[in-house]
Formats: structure tokens, sequence, C-alpha cells
């Protein structure tokens, strides 16, 4: 058997009893283009990866990944042959191929070439050979075994609990503050109405925590909440969390090098020291509510941000009106339509739909079942999910130069997605023109956030009770509801927001003095810069984690960018602790040239390039919040810190 997964939540693979008939129909039901390259890793046959049967993972939305029905019905049955043997076998898997091997199914998976600088890459995202490659090379106890050195982690959502996992298995003493009562963060505080995950959840999870057995491709938040608390669980880290505890201010010490958090907690507040911090607190956090329209906070009935789901509220046979029709409020609105007695939703800009059949399935019985008897299966399925929301992926969004697309595409494969998604938004609005009209976006694709759909929004969007009032904009908030740009007051019971999150103001609202007493929010001034997203100069030993420009938009899963933030941070902390020092402050030199290069990258990407407003800039028009470069290249970067650009201090 090839060695098993790290993750607590996979045990053994179960033997393979089936009849031929029944593998038969299993592998009728199988995603292809983990199938072939599953086998060949399991089997050590490398002649299934058969060029002639290569399913293309970029073309997921077509039937059969992209091949014929005849291509397709021979793969499956060059497969199930492949596993016929397996079980006849004794379903003894062949040892771990070599990294010859490997790329060559890679390479296959992917219909790639050169593949060669991905494959460590992509053995750590498989958790190839059963290791957890990502974790500390280092203990404490070995490298400074004497030395006090205490960590503060801001945050239990998914970065702050990986943080205290990696703090854990370096042996490093942590404190974990957690505002809320429990983990899971953005999985514990959004609980609206069909809020789930928009990435698919093989792909999203920790690399060294994975699971098989998730019950949707796309889970809802219940289950994911339930998923981070019960790693909280298998990997200890709930007695260094303290919850309701919130950080409200850190402040570095010249003298002494370390940084004094001032907490608030059930028992009041109360002030420690910390040689370094850790912010994990996202991004996706501060509600953004629409206070810049008159009379906001002027409504009598009930109104809340989609973050903050008042329960209490029963919508039933109501007059329901949601401002925003971002990714949080396209969940959330088709869930209520059919409780409330109407509906409005104010729609400023549209957004991309990506058509997502499974997006509500459940996963299949067969599927399943390959995940927990064909060995690497469900690994390779994760392998092929990352590479097509990921770098797979890159080029649709990239600008091309010598393109005209008068603003509404940024090349030519961009326009080839823009007109697909078109007739797409025209099909599922077949009949209501001017609804079609409302939902198809004139910016690029890419620009925005791409929401996912299996239909449910023009099933929604067409109900008798459910009243798009698009494009004018709103007036003014009042007693009774909402004036439109005409002058329309219409009146509601309730207003939802769903008008997104203050995700530029990193860090806040909590106060971060550095050296010399040089306030971080002062300093950013509302255009917020790290190296890396990580290290800030003159903000020793503070350490961010989906920090400035560490947001993906081509919808790879930001678990990955957590576990290479996270990586490097425990990089500099082992580095620190080797050379004897106290703390590390990133080089100003070095921090600004990064900065520079990916502010001419994010031009070069559609969501720089566009006019269209989004949450991916800030109020200085700047996109603060995405990395521009390949999923590789931040893996390359955080691989370890170069201790060129740092300086070191005590
Ligand atoms: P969002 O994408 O920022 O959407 C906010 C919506 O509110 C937009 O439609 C925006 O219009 C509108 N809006 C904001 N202020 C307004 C105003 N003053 N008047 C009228 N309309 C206003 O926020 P979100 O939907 O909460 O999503 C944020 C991000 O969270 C997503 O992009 C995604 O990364 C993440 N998210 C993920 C999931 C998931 O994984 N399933 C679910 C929800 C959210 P404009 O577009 O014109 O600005």
């Amino acid at each position: 058997m090839p060695a098993r997964s790290t993750s607590p939540f996979i045990g053994e693979l179960e033997p393979i009893t089936e009849s031929d008939d029944a593998l038969r129909a299993i592998l009728d039901q199988a995603e292809l283009p983990p199938l072939l390259p599953a086998l060949a890793y399991a089997t050590g046959d490398m002649s299934l990866l058969r060029e002639d049967l290569r399913p293309d993972p970029l073309m997921f939305l077509m039937p059969n990944a992209g091949l014929t029905d005849e291509q397709a019905a021979a793969a499956r049955e060059l497969a199930l042959g492949a596993l016929v043997r397996f079980r006849d076998g004794g379903c003894v898997a062949a040892p771990v191929p070599s990294d010859d091997d490997v790329l060559r199914i890679m390479e296959f998976a992917v219909g790639g070439t050169d593949m060669a600088a991905y494959l460590p890459l992509l053995e750590e995202e498989l958790g190839h050979a059963g290791e957890d490659r990502r974790a500390p090379t280092w203990r404490k106890d070995d490298v400074a075994p004497d030395v006090p050195f205490r960590v503060a982690v801001i945050g239990a959502g998914m970065s702050g609990l990986l943080t205290a996992h990696r703090l854990t298995q370096a042996g490093v003493d942590h404190v974990v503050f957690e505002k809320n009562d429990d983990v899971g963060g953005t999985w514990y505080e959004n609980t609206y109405p069909g809020c789930r995950v928009d990435n698919p959840n093989h792909a999203y999870s920790y690399s060294f925590a994975q699971r098989h057995d998730w019950p949707n491709h796309y889970s809802t938040q219940p289950v994911l909440h339930e998923y981070f608390g019960a790693c909280a669980d298998a990997l200890g880290l709930r007695d260094t969390i303290r919850f309701r505890t919130e950080v409200e201010s850190a402040v570095w010490s010249d003298e002494d090098l370390r940084w004094t958090l001032t907490v608030r907690g059930p028992s009041g507040t109360s002030v420690e020291q910390f040689d370094a911090v850790v912010s994990a607190v996202g991004q996706l956090n501060r509600p953004n509510l629409p206070t810049t329209i008159p009379g906001y906070g002027s409504f009598e009935g009930p109104a809340f941000h989609s973050a903050r789901w008042d329960a209490s509220v029963d919508l039933a046979g109501k007059r329901v009106a949601v401002i925003g029709t971002g990714a949080s409020a396209m969940q959330l609105i088709p869930e209520i339509a059919p409780t409330v007695g109407e509906l409005l939703v104010f729609q400023r800009t549209p957004a991309w739909m990506g058509p997502t059949p499974d997006y509500h399935d459940e996963v299949s019985d067969a599927l399943q079942w390959l995940y927990g008897h064909l060995p690497s299966y469900a690994e390779w399925n994760r392998f092929c999910i990352f590479w097509r929301l990921g770098d797979g992926a890159i080029a649709g969004v990239t600008v091309d130069p010598e393109w005209d697309g008068k603003g509404e595409s940024v090349s030519v494969i961009n326009d080839m997605m823009r007109l697909m998604l078109t007739e797409y938004v025209a099909a599922e609005f077949a009949g209501r023109p001017e609804l079609a009209d409302a939902c198809t976006p004139h910016y690029p694709v890419g620009a925005k956030r791409i929401v996912r759909d299996n239909g449910i929004w023009a099933r929604t969007l067409t109900r008798d009770n459910v009243r798009v009032l698009d494009g004018g904009g709103i007036q003014a908030i009042t007693p009774k509801g909402i004036v439109t740009a005409d002058g329309t007051e219409e009146v509601v019971d309730v207003i939802i927001y769903g008008t997104g999150f203050t995700a530029s103001k990193f860090l806040t609202p909590m106060s971060v003095k550095g050296e010399g007493g040089l306030d971080l929010h002062e300093h950013w001034a509302g255009d917020a810069r790290a190296y890396l997203g990580v290290t800030i100069p003159h903000f020793p030993n503070l350490f961010c984690l989906y920090g400035p420009n560490t947001n993906i938009v081509v919808n790879g899963s930001i678990v990955y960018f957590s576990e290479c933030g996270v990586r490097y941070i425990l990089g500099l902390l082992g580095l620190v602790l080797a050379r004897g020092a106290k703390a590390v402050d990133v080089r100003q030199d070095v921090h600004d040239r990064f900065n520079v290069q990916v502010d001419a990258e994010n031009r070069r990407m559609a969501w720089g390039a566009s006019e269209v407003n989004s949450w991916y800039k800030n109020d200085h028009g700047r996109v603060a919040q995405n990395w521009p470069f390949t999923l590789l290249e931040y893996w390359q970067r955080t691989q370890s810190p170069n201790p060129e650009d740092y300086e070191l201090l005590g």
C-alpha cells in the first residue's frame, strides 16, 4: 500500500469485494480526470496513461471532461480492467512511484508539459507518500532550548488554527486569542441561510487534514464549522485558545524587542507580553455597512448584515429587501425567496456566474466508494481541482496588451469566457430578456469574484415574488424602506445588507504600534502593503496571514495560501531562534521592490486592468487584496525566508 495520509480523518482503505459488474457501475460515475492517474499511481502501470484517452481538466464543464463518448467509454473500460486486476491481486498497491513517474502522471492529469517545477508543490498538496511536507523542519528544543519565546496568534479561524498547529509541532509556546466563543472564524460567523464554500471541499481543506467523506462537493457552513472544530480537537489545539477574548492593541517595545498586547476577555482587560504576533484575523470579517447612503440607520424595522444573521427575525410572508448581489447575497437570496412574501433585490453590479451543476449536490455513493477504496483517487481529484481552479486558469484572466476588449474583456481567451458565460446567462433567463440584460456583466470575467451557479439564480429571480431593482442605485434609506434612484419609496419590513466586508482595512479595529511608536494604520493610510503579505518594515516579529495581496481570484483554495504563509512564518521564527536573535524586521527596499512588482503585475490581470469597482481595490484604487502571480510562485517564495531580506534584531 502507498503510505496513507497524515489526516486524522482518513482511515485505511477498504478492501475491494465488489463484482466486475458493480465496479463497472461505479466507474460509470467516476470523475474522469483523476481516474487513470489514480490507477496508474496505485498499480504502477504507466501504460494506463494513454494519450488518446486524456481528459482535459480545464474542460471540466463539458461532458466527460472533453472526451468523446467513445473515448470516455474506452477510458472507463481500461480503468475497469486495472481495478479488477488490483482487486484480484488482493488490493496491494504498488510502491510509491518514482518522481519521474509521478511527474508523468501529473502531466497526463493536467495535459501540460514541463510540470517539473510543480512536482514538489503538488506532492505536498497530494499528501504524497503520507507525509506532511509542510510541517516545520525544526523544533525549538533543538535550536534554542533555553530561550523563553512566546507567540500570540490572533484569531482561531482557518489560518489561526493552522498557525497553532505548526507552532505546536515546532514546540513553540503560544496563545491564540479568539473574539468568538468557538473556532472557525468565517465559518463560525456566517450563518446566513445557504452559506456554503464555493471552492470544492476536496481542495478547500488542510493538506494534512484532508477528508475523503465530504457529504457535498461544496459543503455547507455547518459542515465546515464542524470540520474546523474537529481539526482543533484532533490536533489538540483548544487548550491554547482563549475564547471571547479580543486583542485591542499591540505595541512594540524598542527596548525589550517584544510586543505588549492589551486584550479584553470575559474577566476584563489585561496586558501581556509576547515575542512575536501572528495576525490571523482574515480579510472578510468586518461587515461593510452602507453608512454613506443617506438615512442609513433610520430604518425602523429589523436590519442586519449577511454575516450577522439575525435568526430571531421571522421572514415568513414579509417584504424583504436585500442590498447587494455578491457571493453572500447570491447564496442567501435563493434560500429566503420561497419563505418571504416579497423579495426586492437591489443590484448595483451583476456578478459573472460560473456554471457549476454539482454546486448543491451530495457526493454520490459511487464517488464516495472510489474515495474509500481506490488508493490516491481522492488525492488526484484534489490535484485536478487545484490545477483547474488555480494556475491552470490564470491565462484566462491575464491581460493581453494587444487586445482591445472595449473594457469587457482582456484577451482572446478572456473574451471567449465572456461569450460562453454571456450565453449561459441568456439561456438561464430565456424568455426574460430584461433579467438576462440586468444579469449580464459588462466588465471582464475575473475582474470581480465569479459566483457559482447551478441554475438557482435564474429560478429565484424569475419567481413571482422576486423583483430585481437594478443599476439605478439607492437614493436613501427611510424609516419605512428604501428610496430608489427614481424617487420611488419601496416600503419593506426587513433590510438585509449583503454589502460585503471592509476587506482593505487590514487588521482593524486593532491598534498596532511598531518601532518608535509608528502607528500601523496611519502608516498604511488606507493602502496596506506587506512583503509577501506577511511582514511589514518597522513592525518586527509581526506576521500577517491573508494579509495584503494574498487573496486569490481564480478561485484556488485560500487554505493553500495560508499553509504557504504559515510555513514562511515558522521559517522566520526558526531563523530568529537559531541565530540567537530576538526579532526580524523586513528590509524596506525588499518590501518596496516586491510591492512595485505586485502592482505592475496586478495591472496585467483582469481585476487590476478593469475599471469596475470591487472589494479587491482599496480607497486609493490600488489592488491591495490580490496575489497577481501564480500559486507556484507564492509557494516558491514562501518555502523558506531569505535571511538577506531581513534585519535581525537583538
Ligand atoms: P461583495 O462581493 O463585496 O458584495 C457586496 C455586494 O454589495 C455587491 O453586490 C456590491 O455592489 C453591493 N454593495 C455594497 N455597497 C453597496 C451600496 N452602498 N449600495 C448598493 N450596493 C452595495 O461581498 P460578499 O458577497 O459578502 O462577498 C465577499 C467575498 O467573500 C466574496 O467575494 C468571496 O471571496 C467571499 N465569500 C465566499 C463565499 C463562499 O465561499 N461561498 C460566500 C460568501 C462570500 P458592487 O458590486 O456594485 O460593489
